[in-house]
């Protein structure tokens, strides 16, 4: 059975000084657009901003306070906590 849940990110207003920043700014075109994160979990992240696949099929366990900059739009994304819902 596939439950798997989408959340978007939550955009940051700029580059944070204080945490670890992934971005693909130094990959080639062909790869930048691939998910930084392709796990083997239910949860989905996509850009807060324009909804590109950011982090696919992460583990609950896997969810961190890193930064992620989104390779289409050049936006600052965080994962929110995961929140288990009752
Ligand atoms: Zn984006």
């Amino acid at each position: 059975m596939n439950n798997q849940n989408t959340f978007k990110m939550r955009l940051l207003p700029s580059r944070p000084a204080d945490a670890t920043v992934f971005s693909k700014d130094n990959f080639i075109q062909e790869k930048r657009m691939a998910p930084f994160v392709v796990g083997e979990g239910v949860l989905d992240y996509n850009c807060g901003s324009c909804g590109h696949s950011m982090l696919r099929s992460l583990r609950f366990s896997q969810v961190t306070q890193a930064v992620y900059k989104c390779p289409k739009c050049g936006e600052y994304n965080q994962i929110e906590p995961y929140v288990k819902r009752h």
